[in-house]
């Protein structure tokens, strides 16, 4: 099984541009893949695709643009109605490089804008699409096929795996995203909503670099199975792609 109806972040390239391809191929398409980007003209792949499958709609979205959310959430209703949102995939992200000048206070601010503030209050502003979803078949287990907020972490936001330093800016605005991933599993139990956060590997994409172990493709491929199969159980949970835990 997989979710009907799905939002996906940072859409145009990498991981986002990946999993937009293997669900809309997949064995069970959704009905609807909302793929955002920050600007659908400089998107060409992306918007190919859209010609391709009407299920995939492309929208205007920079997860720091709070004031556009009202209207995000507006669009989205019309297309989905009664149905809801069953899984939030907030995958858009930023790694400030400290290569020249290290850490700075600005670089603290855009990676905490990005990676921690923005995740938490778009999937705020899309919880009563996802509870609309998870309210149509209230007692069935946690799952993405009922409503899931999911965020894209890193293993090396993990405290106890930081054994090299480096990259301050990311490494805390993830480690800040991760404690944003506990409260939220916190608020939204009593919901059915599953919450819990994925660690792509280390994967060959502009922000990964070309040294990386892995390609999108085994990425994408083996967090969508690590999706699909969650439950009760991994509320709260922090998985690499291959559904490994990170402490
Ligand atoms: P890329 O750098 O290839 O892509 C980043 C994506 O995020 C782009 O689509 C980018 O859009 C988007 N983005 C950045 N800022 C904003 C913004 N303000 N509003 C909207 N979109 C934005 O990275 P990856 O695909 O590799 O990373 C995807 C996620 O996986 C990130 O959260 C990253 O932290 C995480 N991750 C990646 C790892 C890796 O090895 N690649 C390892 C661990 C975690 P634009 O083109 O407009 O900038």
């Amino acid at each position: 099984m997989s979710p009907k109806n799905i939002l996906i972040t940072g859409c145009n390239r990498g991981i986002g541009l990946e999993f937009v391809k293997q669900y809309l191929t997949g064995a069970n398409p959704p009905t609807h893949l909302f793929a955002t980007c920050r600007n659908p003209d400089k998107a060409p792949e992306l918007v190919e695709l859209s010609k391709a499958h009407s299920n995939l709609h492309v929208l205007t979205l920079d997860v720091t643009n709070h004031a556009s959310f009202p209207e995000l959430v507006h669009s989205i209703s019309q297309v989905v109605d009664q149905e809801g949102l069953n899984l939030v995939l907030n995958n858009a992200g930023l790694l400030p490089s400290e290569k020249e000048g290290g850490v700075t206070p600005e670089k603290m601010r855009e990676a905490f804008e990005v990676n921690t503030i923005a995740p938490l209050f778009l999937s705020k502003a899309l919880l009563p699409l996802v509870k609309i979803a998870a309210q149509k078949d209230a007692s069935a287990p946690m799952g993405i096929e009922k409503g899931a907020i999911v965020l894209m972490s890193t293993a090396v936001a993990s405290i106890s795996e930081n054994s090299g330093g480096g990259n301050t800016a990311y490494r805390a605005s993830k480690t800040a995203l991760n404690q944003v991933m506990k409260n939220l599993s916190i608020e939204l139990k009593s919901d059915g909503i599953l919450v819990m956060a994925l660690h792509p590997g280390w994967v060959m994409t502009d922000m990964g670099g070309p040294n990386a172990l892995i390609n999108t493709e085994t990425s994408v491929g083996g967090m969508i199975k690590t999706l699909s199969a969650l439950t009760d159980k991994d509320h709260a949970s922090f998985l690499r792609y291959d559904g490994t835990g990170i402490g």
